[in-house]
């Protein structure tokens, strides 16, 4: 049986031409900075931004936590959304690697704003922590692949300047965000100091991430990559793949938009489920109404050749992919429909 992965896009393999480009690669040593082939993404990222310099790493959580120590000292805070990764998911690096701790801003799905970041900046006491940088999430993967838009971002740029804060952007999923804005990358780039971005999320390379930044910036962060463990050797390899996803895997980010929201249009009509979050990008985040339960749910999927997850005790979390194909999204639909709470026995 073939699986359908509604798990998440990170799950993508690569496209038999994107392994071509991968096997093609020239490449060096890079942390003798001679590896061609990353120092070409690292240009090409760059400057797709309108940033200085970028820096290839093994993975968004590197990026992020390497942001977090270049842009604060010990004893700093960060100001970001309850539900963003670098507070999430990422095993509390923020207080490990960078000794800070988090200002935590609640909102319904994940998008801040200058009325917000203002309001939760610290004054400068002796006995408070000292807010030095703000992290924006676009798209924010707990609040559903919610988007911001470049007004708003602007708007915390404004309160970022005049507060003496940094700002970086966390834009795992940032094309996502950009192909249905209509923006450009250095419309965003220009508003931020720094942006992480995932290759191995929609755009399909297997592995890598990359930080962008002016020179001075990218300089300490290859640094601290280095003390992380991620100075890596031959791994022009690995920066083909993301050349080519960047080449070829941003535009078609629609049609996994497009799926997302066909399979949020089907659940609608199921009785089981409720609270089905306004889909923007490519992640579907609903609500099962009892006696339906996630681990019945998820086997039951599972039972059938779908693999998703829980994201809370009565939530499911769908992400669509290059690795979803429309029949698949169809075949899914088909089984969504054949469910039944009924057959739980452990519920009352
Ligand atoms: C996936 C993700 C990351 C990085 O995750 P890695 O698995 O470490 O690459 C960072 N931020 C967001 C919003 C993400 O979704």
């Amino acid at each position: 049986m073939q699986i359908i992965n509604l798990l998440s896009d990170t799950g993508t393999k690569p496209t038999p031409e994107m392994l071509k480009a991968m096997m093609a690669a020239e490449v060096g040593d890079d942390v003798f900075r001679e590896d061609p082939t990353v120092n070409a993404l690292e240009e090409k990222c760059a400057a797709l931004v309108g940033h200085e310099a970028a820096l290839f790493c093994p993975s968004g959580t590197m990026t992020n936590q390497i942001a977090l120590k270049v842009h604060t000292r010990p004893l700093d805070e960060v100001i970001c959304d309850e539900m963003s990764h670098i507070y999430q998911y990422e095993v509390g690096g923020y207080a490990y690697n960078s000794g800070i701790g988090v200002n935590l801003i609640r909102t319904e799905n994940g998008i801040l704003n200058a009325d917000l970041v203002q309001a939760a900046v610290k004054p400068r006491f002796d006995w408070l922590p000292k807010s030095s940088l703000v992290v924006v999430e676009n798209t924010c993967n707990k609040g559903g692949g919610s988007t911001y838009t470049l007004d708003t971002i602007k708007g915390i740029r404004e309160v970022c300047k005049s507060n003496g804060l940094a700002l970086h952007l966390d834009g795992a999923r940032l094309f996502n965000a950009l192909v249905e804005s209509g923006d450009h990358p250095a419309d965003f780039g220009a508003q931020v100091d720094s942006i992480s971005i995932c290759l191995s999320k929609g755009l399909g390379a297997p592995v890598g991430s990359v930080l962008t930044g002016n020179r001075n910036f990218i300089a300490e962060a290859r640094r601290v990559r280095k003390v992380m463990g991620g100075g890596m050797r031959q791994a022009g390899y690995l920066a083909a793949a993301g050349i080519y996803a960047l080449d070829h895997h941003v535009e078609r980010l629609k049609v996994d938009h497009a799926h997302a929201r066909k399979l949020a249009t089907a659940l609608g009509q199921l009785a089981y489920t409720a609270n089905i979050r306004p889909v923007q990008t490519n992640i579907v985040i609903f609500d099962l109404v009892k006696p339906a339960v996630p681990p019945h749910f998820l086997e039951y999927l599972k039972s059938n050749g779908v693999s998703a997850s829980a994201f809370g005790p009565q939530t499911i979390r769908f992400v669509t992919h290059l690795d979803v194909s429309a029949e698949m999204i169809n075949r899914a639909i088909e089984i969504l429909k054949t469910y039944s709470a009924a057959g739980n026995k452990s519920q009352p």
